[in-house]
């Protein structure tokens, strides 16, 4: 039979099993991921002669402690050659440069076979939301090259359109299409809201608006309920570990335990649930780039509570965290965060950077070089959020060795001291 589909309904039947069953899968492939990486990359290697252990020492689940954790720092030192497995490369895989809301540029390789999964795994989620094969679904992109990805295809009519487009222009590409869902990142749902809102649109009716990629906000989620007249839904992940967990219109947010182990830590440990909890996680399937006890940088809350809905997939509650702030122009135009970012990340020889909105007319850029920026390069880029911005607005860019997080939580790429009002 046709691999998706065989996937899809394997995937499907996972939501409703046993939680020994779910259990089973998780140790199964733990024991094989760690075997894996183990003997395939440098990086696992070395961290688990470190540790003193080998692959040995894990066989289920209570044993995951004593691998130690991994952060995305070390993973981006060693990339490429020290974490991607002999016979994966660009070439022969899926690779996502991650935005978010982490301000450092990061590539992740997916596997043919884990993207397909994967692609089974937010088909399941696609299913409980109520999104059918014949319904069509608009999609955002916040990667360019992710863009009508034939993965995501699977049995829907999709057309991917990049985030990074002004919001007008989003409207118009939605209008045009007529999508019965629609999904992407908050807060470009939320500038594409005003828009609708500003020129009385009538006729963009989705069922839903699926949000993912960063924090959705009840102020955000609730405008963008009014303003498209529908419901929203929310999911977390990111592109390192693709779906995480979404929610199923019942309870909370049901946990991919078929395709990733979440674990929530304090000081090392489990928490008890209900209890915060730093998120660590592992990619159960992905083997061209083993990602094991990776520190998200997001604190969550396990549930022990069972769903109405019937699915066995363990709960937690929604992530707690801040996601990146809108910066509003001296003409009150608000511009998401999801089109500032981009430029970043497309730039080469940017490693980090932050973006400080001090007053309306005045926005601190701070930039951590990869090696050294070319000026042509730095050029470009301002280049680029000036047609963004398409105000007069001081733009100072700093450079600087290293950007300093504030507050605790996940690190903030975009932050505006004069703040957004939806009303
Ligand atoms: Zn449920």
């Amino acid at each position: 039979m046709w691999k998706p589909l065989v996937n899809v309904m394997k995937i499907y039947g996972n939501q409703f099993a046993a939680p020994e069953t779910l259990k089973r899968i998780q140790e199964k492939r733990i024991r094989v991921l760690v075997h894996f990486a183990y003997n395939n990359s440098p990086l696992y290697h070395r961290k688990f002669r470190d540790a003193g252990i080998t692959p040995e020492d894990i066989v289920g689940l209570e044993d995951m402690y004593k691998i130690p954790l991994i952060t995305k720092e070390e993973i981006r030192t060693v990339f490429p050659q020290g974490i991607v497995a002999p016979g994966f490369s660009r070439e022969n895989c899926t690779v996502k440069t991650t935005s978010g809301t982490s301000g450092s540029v990061f590539t992740m390789l997916y596997d043919r076979e884990a993207e397909a999964y994967f692609s089974a795994i937010s088909y399941r989620d696609h299913l409980a939301q109520g999104l059918r094969p014949w319904h069509k679904f608009f999609v955002l992109q916040h990667d360019p090259a992710q863009l009508n990805r034939p993965s995501r295809t699977i049995l829907q009519r999709v057309k991917g359109v990049s985030g990074i487009l002004p919001e007008e222009e989003l409207v118009k590409e939605a209008r045009a299409f007529q999508p019965d869902f629609m999904g992407g990142h908050p807060s470009a749902y939320v500038a594409m809201a005003t828009v609708v809102k500003n020129n009385e649109i009538k006729d963009l009716n989705p069922q839903a608006v699926l949000l993912g990629g960063e924090v959705a906000y009840p102020s955000y989620r609730k405008y963008i309920e009014k303003i498209f007249e529908c419901r929203t839904s929310n999911k977390y992940g990111s592109y390192e570990t693709h779906s995480i967990a979404w929610e199923c219109q019942h309870l909370g947010m049901h946990i991919n335990a078929d395709s990733v182990l979440v674990e929530f830590l304090k000081r090392g440990e489990p928490v008890a649930p209900g209890e915060r909890g730093e998120v660590v996680v592992t990619n159960l399937w992905n083997r061209a780039m083993p990602l094991i006890r990776y520190r998200m940088g997001d604190i969550g809350i396990p549930s022990e509570e069972s769903c109405s809905c019937g699915r066995s997939l363990p709960l937690m509650k929604d992530l707690e965290g801040r996601a990146d702030d809108f910066i509003v122009l001296p003409s009150g135009r608000a511009v998401p965060p999801t089109r500032l970012i981009p430029p970043f990340f497309l730039t080469p020889h940017v490693g980090q950077f932050k973006m400080i909105q001090e007053t309306k007319s005045w926005i601190r850029i701070q930039i951590v070089p990869r090696e050294t920026l070319p000026e042509e390069e730095e050029n470009a880029l301002l280049q680029q959020i000036r047609n963004v911005f398409q105000e007069p607005v001081d733009i100072e860019v700093e450079r600087v060795e290293k950007i300093q997080q504030e507050g605790r939580g996940k690190f903030k790429a975009v932050i505006s001291k004069v703040g957004i009002s939806l009303a």
